[in-house]
């Protein structure tokens, strides 16, 4: 058992490596001295990169005895490669942080203040602006935390990042959640302990490019909701109840209109409008079902969350 563990997924990032070692690692000297973190390890994550990060990984390992490293068999996507490293990490204290250093590494000090002489069990570090994102990204992330907060019961931070420092505590309970459709920015608050917040102003990535695309984003949101709240469930039954008070209302009216004015032939316009209406609600209902059904398909199957191809 070692005092650190920094964890860092990554996905094709030749570039940006030597730079993050080369960071943390005079944070690490620095923590030395300053909160007598004396053992570090590194658990890099090499999620299926196509590029040279698993050669410059073994590179470094083999001159730092501190790096290790877990290479996946392809792509399993960041939540997998945070449960890995999470998994493996054998730290009294664990750090989740990105390989891009848009997680500034020499935050760890102001972190560890907290766990050490706070008493927290987390420090949890959030954007304080989106300042350098697309307009319309910011609006729709803004947008999902504002549905998020209404539908589910923890709560989900704006702009949480997934650089954290954990106690081994709190890392066992995150790791004793072995879901298949992971959502880290739930899980962590789903498992409670005293979690202090850190903001600091939106980085850019050292290098590379970011690997989330709009439509990634979007599937990860709506994985995010399905797996914290089955409100969405709620809606259908809610959309039916209403739909069924209006029907009868609206069958009152043409009965008297009936009995009042005789039946001319008309109402074809009125009666398309209801019919598409009625299947887009339908339609809109079973979707929702689907994605939870979905969700049980893939929980069932119970395959592993990612296979390892090499490690050290
Ligand atoms: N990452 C990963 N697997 C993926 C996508 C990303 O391990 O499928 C890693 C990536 O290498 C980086 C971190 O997750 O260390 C965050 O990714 P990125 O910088 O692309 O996301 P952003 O910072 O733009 O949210
Ligand atoms: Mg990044």
């Amino acid at each position: 058992m070692c005092d650190l563990s920094l964890v860092v997924p990554c996905k094709n990032e030749e570039e940006s490596i030597p730079f993050f070692y080369k960071e943390t690692v005079t944070v690490l000297d620095k923590l030395k001295e300053s909160h007598s973190i004396k053992e570090a390890e590194f658990v890099f994550i090499d999620d299926g990169s196509d590029d040279k990060t698993l050669e410059i990984l073994k590179s470094l390992s083999e001159k730092d005895s501190r790096v290790h490293y877990i290479s996946f068999s392809r792509n399993f996507g960041k939540e997998a490669a945070l449960y890995a490293g999470l998994s493996r990490a054998k730290g009294r204290f664990v750090a989740t942080l990105d390989a891009d250093l848009q997680d500034p590494p020499d935050m760890l000090a102001t972190m560890f203040d907290a766990i050490l002489n706070e008493g927290f069990d987390c420090a949890a570090t959030r954007r304080a602006t989106r300042a350098g994102e697309p307009v319309i990204r910011s609006f729709f992330a803004r947008m999902f935390y504002k549905i998020m907060g209404k539908l589910c019961d923890i709560e989900v931070v704006d702009g949480a990042r997934d650089f954290r420092l954990m106690t081994r505590n709190y890392v066992n309970a995150v790791v004793s959640l072995y879901e298949k459709s992971r959502f880290s920015k739930g899980i962590f608050p789903w498992v409670g302990f005293k979690t202090k917040w850190f903001s600091y102003d939106n980085r850019e990535r050292v290098a590379g490019t970011t690997k989330w695309s709009f439509y990634k984003l979007f599937m990860y949101s709506l994985d995010g909701i399905t797996a914290f709240s089955v409100k969405p469930l709620m809606l259908a039954s809610v959309l039916g109840l209403a739909s069924v008070v209006v029907s009868f209302a609206f069958i009152v009216f043409i009965i008297v209109r009936k009995i009042l004015f005789g039946d001319p032939v008309a109402g074809w316009p009125s009666l398309v409008c209801i019919i598409l209406f009625l299947g887009g609600l339908q339609l809109f209902s079973i979707g929702i079902l689907g994605q939870y059904l979905s969700k049980i398909y893939i929980e069932t199957k119970n395959r592993p969350l990612f296979i390892v191809r090499e490690e050290k």
